[in-house]
């Protein structure tokens, strides 16, 4: 079924509305789709001599409507699994692209309309995109910068990313604008990967200026992935447009400490942050599920808890600061599945956020920060017809986006299941 594509207008009736703009919600809301576009959204009813009596509607009458999720930070090479990185890259390049084309089939049945992958080998995942361009599939649209630029042996150098010295990155950068990057992800931190150091910088600072500089040169966005407060401070510095996870790690136990200078100077300079909490919350519930615990079982266990509690006050002491937060889940990443999103909005409530800023975070936000905001992100007229429902009020409870009954994406309808489940 494809309402509005070429068929002429839909409409689509809910409880309410929400835009993604972080408006107050529209009550008893109907949503005009033309085109594959929104067209209109009304309150009660679409005006008179508009559309036709006979145009098809939609009844999600119990639900809320949204614009389709962005989830500003995947993997899609990786199965989220609890696989290591190590242990996903032992895979050929065929595999790494059919993982891609499954999990952005799975995240779009899950309302998850964009993502944006952080990190994939070679260029699997721009082949993704590209057969997704040639119409030979359905999935979240892709926005993708390739292979992470690190250090040789930095955190992610298995999937070819590794670049050093001035010249080296700049070439590397430009490896990646060839390649078709959108945007180009630099690791200015160790990581998860076996050998890196995640409590320390891990370019120089003139390096990093160097890739910020030819990235924006390319007319790219630079993102840096950062687990420690020096690497937040050098990115900053290096004038980074946004930056992922923003830890702070002291130790190689895993230790953080918290620097508020860091955190002013983030929101002083107006970059966004991805928290991907939803790491921490995946893997506490993977590892705590697991019956007899060996000793470092238990001990990564202990560590993941310090870990993912220092990660939420953390956030939400970026919060506190002025920081603006994204919504991003690392998915792919250990545990974290592709549809792990929602549970990354209720974490991200529960680190503080009003459940309208995590709306917007995911919505209208995401899309400005990963420069997609002019097609997709919020239901306003011109913009691609990008739309979930789901049963109840996200505003009173952020789980609801767990039971997506309609999905369209640009017009096409890929979920339609009757508005009111198991959840009445
Ligand atoms: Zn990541």
């Amino acid at each position: 079924m494809t309402p509005g594509h070429g068929a002429g207008p839909v409409l689509i009736r809910a409880d309410r509305l929400i835009d993604g703009t972080g408006a107050a919600p529209v009550p008893d809301a109907v949503l005009l789709v033309d085109e594959g576009r929104v067209a209109g959204v009304f309150r009660g009813q679409a005006p008179e001599g508009l559309v036709s009596p006979n145009a098809p509607v939609l009844d999600y009458r119990g639900c809320t409507l949204l614009p389709g999720l962005i989830d500003a930070h995947v993997h899609l090479n990786l199965p989220g699994d609890g696989s290591t990185l190590e242990q996903a890259v032992q895979e050929a390049d065929g595999v790494l692209v059919a993982t891609a084309t499954f999990a952005v089939t799975r995240a779009l049945a899950a309302g998850i309309t964009t993502v944006r992958d952080m990190g994939a080998a070679r260029s699997t995942v721009f082949q993704v995109r590209r057969a997704m361009e040639l119409g030979h599939g359905h999935g979240a649209r892709i926005v993708a910068g390739g292979q992470p630029i690190t250090i040789t042996g930095g955190h992610t150098w298995y999937l070819g990313g590794e670049a050093d010295g001035v010249d080296g990155v700049r070439r590397k950068v430009r490896e990646m604008a060839r390649l078709g990057a959108d945007f180009i992800k630099v690791m200015a931190s160790g990581g998860g990967t076996v050998g890196t150091m995640s409590w320390l910088p891990a370019f120089r600072r003139d390096e990093l200026a160097a890739l910020v500089e030819e990235a924006h040169r390319m007319d790219r966005k630079a993102v840096a992935h950062c687990l420690c407060a020096a690497s937040i401070d050098d990115a900053v510095e290096a004038g980074v447009d946004q930056i992922e996870h923003a830890n702070f790690l002291v130790d190689p136990a895993g230790h953080q400490e918290f620097v508020p200078a860091t955190a002013e100077k983030v929101a002083r300079a107006g970059v966004p942050v991805t928290g991907t909490l939803a790491v921490g919350g995946t893997m506490l519930k993977a590892l705590s599920a697991k019956p007899d615990r060996t000793a470092p079982e238990q001990a990564l266990l202990d560590r993941w808890r310090r870990m993912h509690d220092q990660n939420m006050a953390h956030f939400r002491k970026l919060h506190e600061a002025g920081v603006k937060h994204v919504a991003g889940t690392d998915a792919g990443w250990r545990f974290t599945p592709i549809e792990g999103l929602p549970l990354e909005m209720e974490l991200m409530g529960e680190a503080g956020l009003p459940a309208m800023d995590v709306l917007v975070a995911a919505t209208g936000r995401a899309a400005a920060v990963i420069e997609v905001g002019d097609r997709v992100g919020t239901l306003v007229p011109g913009k691609l017809a990008d739309v979930i429902a789901v049963p109840g009020n996200p505003l009173d409870d952020l789980g609801c986006l767990r039971d997506v009954r309609l999905v369209v994406q640009g017009g096409a309808v890929h979920v339609a299941r009757p508005p009111l489940g198991h959840r009445d």
